[in-house]
């Protein structure tokens, strides 16, 4: 018998940020994802309370998508730090502790909701314009004439994710790889609408990372009993091509949850092995010289296909199945009780055998201008191997965004010293006009000017982690770290000389305007995308000034 229990009534929380409970929370959030922050960030583990998998990471997505919140401001704020990732790839991290820090701020300087939510509006918008402006000092164009500033934007984003395990020169030859799937996914000679093609991802656990590679077209396992000889008696491509997405195991339970009627003397799985062979005679006819099938393919068909000369790729996997029709052009065939239409079958250029450490893989060469490739990564165990290639992934993606903004920031902390010294400078001739234009009291402007400004900053600290002094140039407004092996600023574009006066980050300092180095020889060697961080600038002014407006969490306890 059920037991019926009396419905819990809903808990209220009044004004939840003076709840030291919930501010508590927050804090130890903010202080997960600022010690993860950056090259030299702590690494984070994550155990489920069943055992089994361990995952090892430093990288917002991981963390956040793995740890449960049960406050649900916080739930709120790794939402909206997730879905920012998953549609920027890169700066999670950076939104998150500058969000945080926001917040914290504003309740440190004691700011009322209304005057922090319009200051802090404004100089985000101070901040668009300047990064979008012709005078912007922490912005680099994207060259596409040269590789060079897409690797340095694929290294920058490796570096900063140091459970990938990388030494310098692993880094160098993964970032050239990631650079190298990014060309490929470009479609060249298409004309009217273009879209990005596809590069698939393969691990292979056990092995140096200087064994990864990409290769344009398709990897997949090599079909059992597929020799290098079969491939000669084939002969030169393009080769026919056909695909299905249905089972081919001849197996009745495999039609679906249907009721069937059998007449007595009739042998259903007979009769479907019949069908299976009939599709098969048929493929044969028309030439086929690839039998490709998302599920499994019975092993009688697949040896009269065999022995036909036709190469059959069983259990292709639904990942699989949008690039391989990419590259063929065939149309996936649902239904094995009608013939297979002739615009269903697509071409292949060519096949190979392709050794990738201790892994055999057959690629599928395209046909036409199937923007398709394969990367494969190697790593020495899976932990590392799974950062890896989440890191990979989100790379190339940073790459593409480079397209519709073909910009890149200044990584390293210097963009957020530059912006801090912008917004100070510009209050120091427009403070008075600004304020009575947002109708706040000026002191209050000068307190959120100075909430805003130490947030940007704080998150160029965090990028610090071995109790190192982090300082401020005067001129140029970089970031420096007070160590006597570096000779360059943060992002590596302004070297070092007697006379740069510095600061520490975060102490008060004469306002200037931060100087643009023009003419000179020297390049960024750490980049971030510029897209991804003007978004997730936005999104934590903005989210930030919701979770400080908010006044009531009511949750549903039942
Ligand atoms: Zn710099």
């Amino acid at each position: 018998m059920a037991r019926i229990c009396k419905k819990k009534p809903a808990v209220c929380t009044d004004e939840p940020l003076s709840n030291s409970n919930v501010c508590q929370k927050m804090a130890l959030l903010r202080s997960i994802l600022s010690t993860a922050y950056g090259p030299t960030g702590r690494l984070k583990q994550i155990h489920n309370n069943v055992g089994g998998h361990v995952l090892t990471t430093s990288t917002s997505t991981a963390l956040l998508k793995q740890v449960d919140m049960s406050e649900p401001l916080l739930k709120m704020i790794s939402t909206a730090v997730q879905h920012h990732t998953a549609r920027y790839s890169d700066s999670g991290l950076f939104m998150g502790i500058f969000m945080l820090r926001l917040i914290e701020n504003a309740q440190k300087y004691n700011l009322r909701t209304v005057a922090a939510a319009k200051v802090y509006k404004h100089f985000v918008e101070e901040c668009n314009t300047y990064l979008k402006g012709d005078s912007c000092g922490c912005k680099v164009p994207v060259d596409f004439t040269s590789c060079d500033s897409l690797i340095a934007l694929a290294c920058s984003m490796i570096t900063s994710k140091p459970a990938c395990m990388l030494n310098s020169k692993e880094t160098q030859h993964i970032s050239s790889l990631i650079a190298q799937a990014f060309l490929y996914s470009i479609p060249c000679n298409s004309s009217g609408v273009t879209c990005f093609g596809k590069t698939v991802t393969i691990g292979i656990e056990g092995q140096s990372v200087s064994d990864s590679s990409v290769f344009p077209g398709l990897l997949v396992d090599v079909p059992e009993m597929l020799q290098i000889v079969d491939l000669k008696r084939l002969g030169s491509g393009p080769y026919k091509v056909v695909v299905f997405n249905v089972s081919l195991s001849g197996d009745i339970s495999e039609i679906g949850d249907v009721a069937l009627e059998i007449h007595r003397g009739v042998d259903p799985e007979h009769d479907l092995l019949q069908q299976l062979l009939k599709l098969g005679e048929q493929v044969v006819k028309d030439k086929v010289r690839l039998f490709a099938c998302q599920k499994v393919v019975h092993p009688i068909l697949q040896h009269y296909l065999r022995k036909h000369e036709v190469v059959v790729i069983e259990r292709l996997g639904l990942a699989l199945m949008e690039p391989f029709v990419q590259i063929s052009g065939a149309q996936p065939v649902a239904s094995l009780y009608s013939s297979v239409p002739a615009e269903a079958y697509g071409i292949v250029k060519g096949f190979c055998f392709q050794s990738c450490g201790s892994r055999e893989l057959l690629q599928l060469l395209p046909s036409k201008d199937a923007a398709v490739s394969t990367m494969v990564l190697c790593h020495r165990n899976e932990t590392m191997l799974e950062e890896l290639k989440l890191t990979c992934q989100r790379a190339e993606h940073v790459l593409r965004l480079t397209l519709r903004e073909p910009y890149a920031l200044l990584g390293g902390g210097c963009t957020e010293t530059i912006l801090a010294t912008h917004i100070k400078h510009m209050n120091q001739s427009k403070g008075a006009t600004t304020s009575a234009a947002l109708c706040v009291s000026q002191s209050e402007f000068l307190m959120a000017a100075e909430a805003f400004c130490n947030s940007l900053q704080s998150v160029a600290l965090s990028l610090e982690h071995d109790g190192q002094v982090c300082l401020i140039d005067l001129t140029y407004g970089h970031r420096w770290v007070q160590d006597i092996f570096f000779k360059t600023c943060g992002c590596g574009l302004v070297e070092d000389r007697s006379n740069l006066e510095k600061t520490p980050l975060n102490t008060a300092y004469h306002t200037f305007s931060p100087v643009s180095l023009e003419n000179t020889d020297s390049h960024p060697r750490i980049l971030d995308s510029f897209s991804a961080k003007l978004n997730a600038l936005n999104v934590a002014v903005e989210m930030a000034n919701f979770v400080l407006d908010l006044k009531y969490v009511i949750k549903d306890i039942n």
